[in-house]
């Protein structure tokens, strides 16, 4: 049964959890205010106890104490550097004071740490980071009121969320983001074809911000099927554990040819995928004065932004997946020609953009080498392709179980198992998730493989079959003003 809370409903419940149970600067007001009365009372207690033990001078105390430094309140409140009972008494209540504030600091900035993974959805690493560290901060009531927050939030996800299986889930993908609309829409030869299958970066936003409102969380295509080994050491694939607040829809997301391809020099693309000066994967784009900026030109760093200011769009530290061919290298680096001067330091920079990019939850598919028809050329050609897309990709970008066919076009036309001998060819080399396309969600999950097909949201789909994107945002207000009518 899928509970009848709503969007409203949920976020209400988040905000008040906040609100009641943890915000932190509320808390630490309350707790600052209330440690300095008592601090107050003790001091007073402390002097009248003073006044009467001894004649010494109290004022002393009482100042130095203001200062809140134990040292000077031992050194100068008395006259033989001795601590009276009293000075003793107020030192130790001055230290407890501190270690109490400390171990404060402490609790808030694990309940932070906490706060992010839920936010991801991750309610089993929130708590048990937390609980790993309770039997330390026993009595702690953010600590406890966090933990039970998580708990209560925990028991309230729904696999799939808003879905009944993964039959549901919709796989969108782009090719490269237009960054320079009045570049790529020129009017030369290039533009309609631009027109048809790309997507320009506000268009990309607008998308991304409506599918957020509308619930929509971005997940990993190996949490839609995921491979389990039973105890005969078989493996096979079956649905995947997605758990979601009742009114969140999974969807993947991939981007087909982040190649940087030489056709689309100086059309208004950004030029390569770079690491920033803060380590963030990003774009590099070639300026019309001819300079080089790094900034957030296509999908990787415009997401990147994107989920910064709403971590709770990517569940458990997802991203997309970046399909690649070979025949033009990889990400913008001409890898392919031995004869480059580049060549050698290319494969290195490929290999570490690559690197921050897994690490950020980014995915890679082979897209093929040659980006040819998939289910028309013959098998030998499909081995030797796949080879060479190994070796000069895949040596670069780690190994991948994600083919994604150019064109969608799939090696085999059935709606039951594969069985061609491509199909074995491409799944001896690991690969298991294959990616065609479709405009409506669509899923095989066989024991072997995973079938997902993708549904394009480029100009085609925007300006011809809008209805088809209903579900997903309101076609209108995404199509970005500056798109020309297609041909
Ligand atoms: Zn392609």
């Amino acid at each position: 049964m899928k509970s009848k809370r709503t969007i409203s409903d949920m976020r209400k419940n988040v905000n008040s959890e906040n609100q009641n149970k943890r915000n932190p600067i509320l808390d630490n007001n309350k707790r600052i205010a209330f440690a300095g009365i008592m601090l107050i009372v003790f001091i007073i207690t402390g002097v009248i106890i003073a006044n009467n033990l001894s004649n010494k001078d109290s004022i002393g105390i009482i100042n130095n104490n203001q200062q809140n430094t134990q040292k000077e309140t031992v050194n100068t409140g008395t006259t033989q550097g001795e601590p009276t009972i009293s000075e003793q008494f107020i030192h130790d209540q001055v230290i407890e004071q501190n270690l109490r504030k400390e171990e404060n600091n402490k609790v808030m900035e694990l309940i932070k740490q906490g706060d992010q993974l839920a936010l991801g959805y991750d309610y089993d690493g929130a708590i048990n980071l937390l609980k790993e560290q309770e039997n330390k901060y026993q009595n702690h009531r953010e600590l406890k009121e966090a933990l039970e927050g998580y708990e209560t939030a925990k028991a309230s996800l729904e696999p799939f969320g808003a879905y009944e299986s993964a039959d549901q889930i919709s796989h969108i993908f782009f090719h490269s983001l237009i960054a320079d609309n009045s570049l790529a829409f020129d009017g030369d030869s290039d533009s309609n074809g631009y027109n048809y299958y790309m997507t320009t970066i506000y268009e990309f936003k607008q998308m991304m911000q409506q599918m957020y409102d509308a619930g929509y969380v971005l997940v990993s295509i190996h949490d839609v099927g995921k491979k389990i080994e039973s105890a005969d050491g078989v493996s096979k694939f079956v649905p995947g554990d997605i758990m979601l607040p009742p009114d969140k829809k999974p969807f993947v997301l991939s981007q087909d040819d982040v190649n940087y391809y030489n056709y689309m020099d100086f059309d208004g693309f950004a030029t390569r995928m770079v690491i920033d000066e803060n380590g963030r994967p990003s774009t590099e784009m070639r300026m019309e004065d001819g300079t080089f900026s790094v900034g957030d030109y296509d999908m990787v760093p415009v997401l990147e932004t994107f989920i910064a200011e709403h971590p709770d769009f990517s569940y458990k530290g997802a991203r997309g997946i970046l399909a690649i061919t070979g025949y033009e290298g990889a990400l913008g680096y001409r890898t392919d020609d031995k004869n480059s001067p580049t060549y050698e330091q290319d494969k290195e920079t490929v290999k570490q953009v690559a690197k921050v990019l897994k690490e950020w939850g980014w995915e890679f598919a082979s897209h093929s080498y040659g980006h040819r028809n998939m289910y028309e050329m013959s098998t030998n050609f499909i081995k030797k392709d796949t080879d060479r897309w190994m070796e000069e990709v895949g040596s670069l970008v780690g190994p991948t179980d994600i083919f994604i066919y150019p064109y969608g076009v799939e090696v085999e036309k059935t709606f039951g198992t594969y069985s061609s001998d491509k199909y074995k060819y491409l799944k001896s080399l690991g690969f298991e998730y294959y990616c065609g396309v479709y405009k409506d969600p669509w899923i095989h999950i066989k024991d072997e493989y995973v079938r997902m097909t993708r549904r394009p949201l480029d100009g085609q789909a925007l300006l011809q079959f809008p209805e088809r994107l209903s579900d997903l945002f309101d076609v209108a207000t995404v199509v970005d003003p500056d798109r020309p009518a297609l041909k």
